[in-house]
């Protein structure tokens, strides 16, 4: 099939809108992934916040009460100076549960604990505090009672004359309360604990143990920024809310940080951020599947969409076909020179003829006739180039349009060539007329020109071509060869 410029023109829209269409998809997808996985990174912070919450509200809840029935104990206390403590110190320390302690100390600071065991802890800052007025302090002791980092509450005591006459204090052990604050079924594997401004651990999770120092534990991470954890002590020294993504054993984990809202503490809540890292890649793969059967459903669909076209248009070149030749017909071959001339367009028309048609008839009859007629198309676009036009202009004439050919030395050279062709491969020969068009020609003149050039290379003796020069063609002086 010869394929026109307008045809390939046609393709190139196609392939360029097919391009387009793919582009759009593939910028679909990857919005996709970047909002989905947007969507499940903040899922995962909406989760951890919750957890932090919760973890709040248990911390809060067990030290209210704590301190509160320490309040309501103080209000039993007598406030007698000296060894007649003994009485209510006994009664009072025996309400202790196990892993605390409970103790009372005077205005003096010596804390009684109701056995012989007693301490000083009038330079203690709880004390300090409480003596001054303050409702209740909390202390971390980080080798405490059982050895282990335990937590003091003092409450004030009160005399009889409203006045504070001491300091009632319990001591536990921080790991009931870090265990109580992890043990919410949380759905995401992650942990919680506390720490002072300073970084130390006041509750934690176990396994946390063998870091009193939280800061120090995450200097041992893999940060993105050098300045990460300086910028969490900053964070939570300011009292602000946040979260961080570090890298802890090949790990990636998520960190979000809020004032506990006791003392300078500050709640943080951890998760391991692999199941998140696992949905990103289910994702990615999933997407990268759906893109795959889409993009070639959609390679499909356009090459079923180009055999369809393809097969309409060889359905529709058949229509400008010569039946017998199967090259383009005479309108259509008009047809296709009077667009390329409204172009613009220029270059070179072959008009030609074979020599002594009539005796292949008379000889050897009508259908040797037409073969030979069907060997010289078929041979004509053979020696064309597939832009170029070949068609059957009636009878024994062809015409050929070569667009865009203007020198005279190359286009000698061709239809020299041509008629070689026919001279070694057919049992005919050819004549030929050559002449030019441009912008501004029309159809006839055209014809017209290179018949009048055929006619010149007949009346020379056939098996030749005739050249009607542009600059002669108003002139009216044929050159021939
Ligand atoms: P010249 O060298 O001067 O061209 O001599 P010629 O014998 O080829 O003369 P001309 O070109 O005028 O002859 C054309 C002949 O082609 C006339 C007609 O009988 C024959 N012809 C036209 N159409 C067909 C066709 O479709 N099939 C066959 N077999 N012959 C055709
Ligand atoms: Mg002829």
């Amino acid at each position: 099939m010869v394929r026109s410029r307008g045809q390939s023109g046609r393709l190139k829209h196609f392939v360029a809108v097919l391009i387009f269409l793919l582009g759009i998809m593939v910028g679909n997808g990857f919005l996709y992934y970047r909002v989905f996985k947007s969507w499940i990174s903040y899922q995962t912070e909406v989760a951890l916040r919750k957890y932090s919450d919760i973890g709040m509200i248990v911390l809060r809840a067990t030290l209210d009460s704590r301190a509160e029935r320490l309040r309501i104990m103080a209000s039993f206390c007598g406030s007698e100076p000296g060894d007649s403590r003994d009485n209510w110190v006994k009664t009072i320390c025996s309400c202790a549960g196990s892993g605390a302690r409970i103790g009372a100390a005077d205005t003096d600071g010596e804390l009684w604990y109701g056995n012989s065991e007693n301490r000083d802890i009038s330079d203690c800052d709880y004390y300090k505090r409480v003596m001054n007025g303050e409702q209740v302090a909390y202390e971390i002791r980080p080798a405490g009672f059982s050895g282990e980092g335990s937590l003091v509450i003092a409450v004030p005591r009160y005399g009889a004359d409203g006045s504070i006459t001491g300091v009632l204090c319990e001591e536990f052990n921080c790991v009931d309360l870090g265990n109580s604050l992890n043990s919410v079924d949380r759905t995401d594997s992650g942990t919680t604990l506390v720490i002072n401004e300073k970084g130390k651990v006041v509750f934690s999770y176990a396994g946390m143990d063998a870091f009193s120092d939280f800061y120090e534990m995450m200097e041992g991470m893999d940060h993105r920024r050098e300045d990460a954890v300086e910028r969490l002590k900053a964070s939570v020294r300011n009292k602000e809310k946040g979260f961080l993504e570090y890298v802890s054993s090949g790990r990636r984990r998520l960190l979000y940080h809020q004032p506990a809202g006791v003392e300078d503490w500050c709640i943080i809540s951890l998760v391991d951020a692999q199941a998140y890292q696992k949905e990103k890649g289910a994702m990615r793969r999933d997407l990268l599947l759906i893109s795959t059967i889409t993009i070639i459903c959609f390679i499909g669909v356009a090459v079923l969409a180009g055999m369809i076209m393809y097969r309409i248009r060889q359905e529709t070149e058949k229509g400008k076909r010569d039946f017998l030749t199967d090259v383009y017909d005479r309108k259509t071959a008009r047809y296709m020179l009077e667009r390329h001339l409204e172009k613009g367009g220029s270059g070179c028309c072959f008009f030609l003829d074979i020599d002594n048609f009539k005796n292949i008839n008379d000889t050897k009859g009508h259908v040797a006739g037409d073969r030979a007629l069907q060997y010289a198309a078929s041979l004509l676009k053979q020696e064309v180039r597939h832009d170029d036009v070949v068609s059957r202009y009636g009878g024994d004439e062809f015409c050929i349009w070569l667009w865009e050919l203007r020198d005279e030395f190359i286009v000698r050279g061709i239809a020299e060539r041509l008629v070689q062709t026919f001279r070694d491969e057919a049992e005919f020969t050819i004549s030929m007329g050559v002449s030019f068009f441009a912008k501004g020609d029309v159809y006839e003149e055209v014809i017209r020109r290179a018949d009048r050039a055929l006619y010149f290379a007949k009346e020379n003796g056939r098996n030749q071509f005739a050249l009607l020069p542009e600059d002669e063609k108003e002139a009216g002086q044929e050159r021939t060869v």
